[in-house]
């Protein structure tokens, strides 16, 4: 007998960091089940066991009160960083710790993918890691991931790094 666990993935990001493109990544070449959502731009999708929800972090504060009942059980955050957006950098560390108190993600582990590294300018995960006091989370397993969602170079490191943390 097979057991089916699912796994609650949290995808978020500043609109325009690369959440859509990453999670089409994930998904080519699969069937895709999308479930109602809560609002446009929130996306809720099953791939394999693993339940992924998505939305920007500069969303609508109206929707922001419903984000709570996806928190319920994650046991992953993926934040999506565009490496070339240095002015709204804060914005991600302010929203980042914030979910990283919240007491429903207290078991969450989370990945940082430093997407869009063929662009210019990009900063490297290592900038990215500083600016966003990567080294004073405590309490939760993280890994920032480079990566290019155009091509999906780094994607799968990073997926491996979430199916080691299941392990
Ligand atoms: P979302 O708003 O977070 O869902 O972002 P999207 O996935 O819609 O991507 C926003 C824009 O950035 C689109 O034009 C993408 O093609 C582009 N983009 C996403 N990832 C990359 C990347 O790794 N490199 C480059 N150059 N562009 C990217």
């Amino acid at each position: 007998v097979t057991h089916w666990e699912e796994h609650k993935v949290i995808i978020t990001g500043l609109d325009n960091a690369g959440k859509t493109t990453i999670l089409y990544q994930f998904l080519m070449n699969e069937v895709v089940h999308t479930s109602p959502t809560i609002g446009s731009n929130v996306e809720e999708i099953i791939w394999k066991n693993i339940h992924f929800v998505m939305w920007d972090i500069g969303g609508q504060e109206s929707l922001r009160a419903s984000w709570n009942t996806y928190y319920t059980n994650a046991q992953f955050l993926i934040l999506v960083i565009d490496s070339t957006d240095r002015e709204r950098l804060p914005i991600s560390k302010e929203e980042l710790h914030k979910m990283l108190a919240h007491e429903d993600l207290r078991q969450a582990a989370i990945l940082i993918f430093a997407n869009k590294q063929d662009l210019k300018g990009s900063m490297s995960s290592a900038e990215i890691s500083q600016q966003l006091n990567l080294t004073s989370i405590k309490g939760h397993g993280w890994h920032i991931q480079a990566c290019c969602a155009l091509t999906g170079e780094g994607l799968y490191q990073g997926l491996e790094w979430i199916a080691h943390q299941l392990k």
